[in-house]
């Protein structure tokens, strides 16, 4: 057996299931070393004055670390768990436990790169290697049928082409057991106060699920999706629901910390169509999976492009005077929208929001208000539970018409799809109580009812729920 002991370096890929840096780390070593940062940088005030994670995020962090440190305990091993910069951290680890190699998964966003680079040059002075693996994508970069520089910046030539030409791998097996070093200091999981936050976000009970973070609870919930519950059976039409679990997997959470691997929940997919049933809805789930794919090697083909204004299609949309009072009313759930105000009010309390609600409130921010689409994307990025940057500010530039939408100037009706999506009101009702007396054809437009109307109902716009902040007609 070799002599070598190889450090892995945890980042977004929280899980013992299909994760190629623990296995093959336990095969090419005595000793694994695994670790994770809380790296300090994570917790800091954006640009933007927004945090760049918020309370309800931090602490599906911090779960699902406990969680990835109980799993490597069941395996034999341990997680050495550091609050401090990789860069720092690391070459301290290295010379500690005498590791010969440190592994870990590649990221695609510039901050996360510029870590592995700053790493990578601290671990080459001490004439130690960083190697680098790919594994947070269904489809392996080198599988593609075409060069990252020439992936089409149209979703549909990407699918079809990857579809007919590639194919995903397999998972690879979780190990049976990790051998750490003898003595090796597991250190303390930080509590949320360690990193800063002085308060301990509350459950809603209206939330759509209550997320608890981890890969025990990842897989749990794709269990319960397909074979408890037979959910994704209807995916494709229950897809765009506003309210409960069941109505998309919610999985995104998981996915994002790499709790969940996307590649496991593909051929968990197969598995169910083989099992159970191939349908349009199964197929669409994957489908899904595939834009996850495509906003990564879409920050890999165009970069920092992602992080401005005129994102890669080189103008930057129009933005009013007032865009920062705009912006206020907008991300505190008070336009006097009530389609709006709801979707608001649920990331607020919950940190989700449904891929419906996502769509409606970005497309209002930013074409019905004019509002710098950075600062909506900026602040998703502090709010939601599931942020990854690819997927969050790879969807905010298409919404806002600077990335890969190839329709010219799409505008979402923002009442047609209050009434469309919400037609008896009662998901603005479920996060907005206080319209909770209007009909149900009112509940979308209280401006409509004369005062007196209004004030039969105990409601006073402008007092007990604000005044429309813009008219939608025009
Ligand atoms: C403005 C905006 C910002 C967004 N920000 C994020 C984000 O930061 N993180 C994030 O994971 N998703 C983001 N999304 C995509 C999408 O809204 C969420 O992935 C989805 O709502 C999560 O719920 P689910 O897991 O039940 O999704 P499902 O409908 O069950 O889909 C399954 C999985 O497919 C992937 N997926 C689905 N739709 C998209 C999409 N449009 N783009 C990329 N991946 C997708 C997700 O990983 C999701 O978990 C954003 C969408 C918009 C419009």
């Amino acid at each position: 057996m070799s002599e070598k002991t190889i450090l892995v370096w945890f980042r977004k890929d929280l899980r013992i299931h299909d994760n190629e840096i623990l296995l093959e780390a336990v095969r090419k070593s005595k000793y694994v070393v695994p670790v994770y940062c809380f790296d300090p940088r994570q917790f800091d005030t954006t640009i933007y004055q927004t945090k760049k994670t918020g309370e309800i995020r931090a602490k599906f962090l911090i779960d699902s670390i406990k969680d990835l440190q109980l799993s490597l305990q069941k395996l034999g091993g341990d997680l050495i768990v550091k609050l401090g910069k990789p860069e720092d951290v690391l070459p301290e680890l290295v010379k500690k436990y005498q590791v010969s190699e440190v592994y870990h998964h590649r990221e695609v966003a510039s901050e996360e790169t510029r870590v592995s680079a700053d790493v990578e040059t601290v671990l080459w002075r001490l004439k130690i290697n960083l190697k680098h693996f790919i594994g947070h994508t269904l489809y392996h970069k080198e599988d593609l049928p075409f060069p990252i520089k020439d992936i089409p910046d149209v979703f549909t030539s990407f699918r079809k082409k990857i579809e007919r030409d590639s194919n995903v791998r397999p998972c690879f097996e979780t190990p049976s057991q990790i051998q750490i070093p003898p003595g090796m200091e597991p250190g303390t999981i930080p509590e949320l106060k360690d990193l800063g936050y002085d308060f301990i976000p509350q459950s809603d009970k209206r939330g759509a699920m209550q997320f608890a973070g981890g890969e025990t609870e990842g897989l749990k919930r794709m269990y319960y999706y397909f074979w408890d519950s037979d959910g994704i059976k209807n995916y494709k039409h229950t897809r765009n629901g506003m309210i409960g679990a069941d109505y998309s997997s919610k999985f995104s959470p998981w996915l994002s910390l790499g709790c969940l691997s996307s590649r496991e929940v593909y051929w968990e997919i197969k598995k169910y169509e083989k099992e159970r049933v191939s349908n349009d809805s199964t197929y669409w789930l994957s489908f899904e999976l595939l834009w996850r794919d495509y906003f990564r090697f879409m920050f890999k083909k165009h970069g920092n492009k992602f992080f401005q204004k005129a994102g890669f299609k080189g103008v930057a949309p129009e933005e009013a005077e007032n865009q920062q009072e705009l912006f206020e009313h907008w991300k505190n759930a008070k336009t006097g929208i009530p389609f709006i105000d709801a979707n608001m009010r649920e990331l607020n309390n919950t940190g989700f929001m449904s891929n419906r609600g996502r769509q409606n409130v970005a497309s209002f921010l930013v074409k019905d208000l004019k509002v710098n689409w950075l600062w909506g994307a900026a602040l998703f990025e502090e709010k939601l539970i599931d942020y990854c940057p690819a997927s969050d500010w790879g969807n905010w530039a298409y919404v806002a018409g600077v990335g890969n939408d190839p329709k010219e100037y799409r505008h979402f009706n923002v009442l047609k799809q209050a009434h469309e999506y919400d037609p008896q009101g009662e998901y603005v009702r479920l996060w907005l109580p206080e319209l909770n007396a209007l009909a149900d054809n009112q509940v979308h437009q209280p401006w409509k009812l004369s005062s007196s109307e209004l004030k039969a109902l105990n409601i006073e716009l402008g007092n007990t729920y604000p005044k429309p902040i813009i008219e939608l007609a025009k």
